[in-house]
């Protein structure tokens, strides 16, 4: 079965940070969780390249927009291939086959009734490229924007007709409840849609944009270019059958500063242009700093790339999905993704591993070879791949980081309630020392597969130290359950996989 994932695609005006980061992870852990279960993954992400600040920090440094975003391209690649994100398409907005998926788009839309010239004036915050309505100003400055004066425009514009979508979206969020997640977020939509739609301006006069197909003066708003890239990248417009196969997408994770774009705008478009909507939303929190949010605009400037380059880029993915729930916002901190660094891989996980290992080749020669199946242990870990895809499911990123270090927990404590240093000393104990050793290593190995979505490099070589070979790139969880270790083939030592991280330096 296939699976189309998405995340958002980003404003190239500045370097990815930690925000950015941390949507491009979590969704990335989610794509390769459901490779794991042996789906037919299409993991999209990509750029948003015809936002007006983009342009202006191209002129800025003397660069074509185009020339700039290239560099971009490179940039953020570079970024996410040091993340370890596994996506399956990029998509750049000023590529030709996002402008032809637009202009069809558009034209189908206009075809049916729902575009129409008008002229709108009001506030418009440039941060968000998005006029604003009195009521959304806090003393006159956008909630996201503070440091930005919003604009007085007006505009003659191409419109679409919004509000004829009120109806029809609340009855789709009546029928589909799991349409728009976290709950919360699904309940302040509702509640917006209850308030009526207004229709929206789509097109501005400026250079930089997907041309109007039936308008040369004009270009279309960003917003709305934007949010077709996900259609682009199922194949709209270019190949109706890859189209076909790939849309709906089964899940678009997004920030919760643009759920309403995702969870309104978006399927109204959808609906206008005759097209299925998407199955699933799910709005995800900031990285908080100091009370702020991560961001370019807010002056927070910490590199994903350094702190993976600190802690490794396994680690710094594992603290992302584990230190707060998937949904609420996260609270950056340095100390806190040290310590955990520190307490859950280097002594909990990657202890594990160094003493199972060297205990079995001490003991047994290298090899597990007794009969556990019957293990409470071993049914302890087969029902946590059903608890982890149940997860997985529901998007709970911080109990598919946690579900397995259950299984660690639980392998050090059988450690260290059965001490096999001591029954080691009684031979007529020979037998009990093998099956606890065995149980250990197969916990080891389970919470290991389990792990591979959230750390794919520490976790491929720890299975490759107990099996022998690499984790397959799709389909490892489907015999998971019931599959155990080699019973002929020794494990494999190595050095500590978590090293233990010191302080990260303050930069004053
Ligand atoms: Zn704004």
């Amino acid at each position: 079965m296939r699976f189309y994932l998405t995340t958002a695609i980003d404003y190239c005006n500045g370097k990815p940070h930690l925000g950015t980061a941390y949507e491009k992870v979590t969704a990335d852990v989610l794509a390769r969780a459901m490779r794991a279960r042996g789906r037919d993954v299409r993991f999209l992400m990509g750029n948003d390249e015809h936002a007006i600040k983009i342009e202006q920090a191209a002129r800025e440094r003397g660069l074509e927009p185009i020339v700039w975003c290239d560099q971009m391209e490179a940039l953020f690649r570079d970024t996410w291939d040091a993340l370890l994100c596994s996506y399956d398409v990029f998509i750049r907005t000023t590529e030709k086959r996002h402008h032809a998926a637009v202009q069809e788009f558009l034209t189908r839309i206009r075809d049916r009734g729902d575009i129409y010239l008008g002229s709108y004036e009001g506030w418009f915050c440039t941060g968000c490229e998005a006029f604003k309505k009195p009521e959304e100003l806090t003393d006159g400055k956008c909630p996201e924007h503070a440091t930005i004066d919003p604009k007085w425009l007006k505009e003659d514009n191409w419109f679409f007709r919004l509000s004829k979508y009120r109806d029809p979206l609340l009855a789709h969020f009546r029928e589909h409840p799991e349409f728009v997640q976290p709950d919360f977020r699904r309940n302040e939509l509702v509640a917006f849609l209850e308030r009526g739609l207004e229709d929206v301006s789509i097109s501005r006069r400026t250079t930089w944009g997907v041309p109007f197909p039936f308008d040369l003066e004009a270009k279309v708003y960003v917003w709305f270019d934007a949010l077709i890239n996900y259609a682009t990248g199922a194949g709209f417009a270019a190949d109706a059958a890859e189209f076909d196969r790939w849309w709906p997408a089964d899940l678009h994770i997004v920030g919760k500063d643009i759920t309403r774009f995702h969870g309104i705008q978006w399927p109204a478009m959808l609906l206008a242009a005759g097209l299925p909507l998407p199955k699933r939303i799910f709005g995800h929190g900031y990285v908080n700093s100091l009370g702020g949010r991560m961001s370019k605009s807010s002056g927070t400037k910490v590199d994903p790339k350094d702190i993976a380059a600190h802690v490794s880029a396994d680690t710094l993915r594992y603290y992302l999905c584990r230190e707060a729930a998937y949904g609420a916002d996260l609270e950056w901190s340095d100390e806190r993704l040290v310590a955990r660094a520190n307490a859950d891989l280097a002594n909990a996980l990657g202890n594990l591993l160094s003493r199972t290992t060297s205990m079995v080749h001490k003991y047994l020669g290298g090899c597990v070879a007794a009969d556990i199946s019957g293990s409470p242990l071993v049914a302890m870990a087969a029902a946590a791949v059903d608890r982890v895809e149940a997860a997985v499911d529901a998007c709970a990123l911080q109990d598919v980081a946690s579900i397995p270090m259950e299984l660690v927990a639980a392998a050090n404590a059988h450690i260290d309630a059965k001490a096999p240093w001591a029954l080691a000393k009684d031979p007529a104990r020979k037998d009990e020392l093998a099956y606890m050793l065995a149980e250990t290593a197969h916990l080891t190995y389970m919470a290991g597969a389990l792990l591979v979505p959230i750390m794919p490099a520490k976790m491929g070589e720890l299975v490759r130290r107990m099996t022998g070979v690499e984790p397959p790139k799709s389909g490892d969880w489907v015999t998971l359950r019931t599959r155990g270790l080699p019973k002929d083939r020794p494990l494999e030592l190595g050095p500590p996989l978590f090293p233990r991280v010191d302080a990260i330096a303050s930069e004053n």
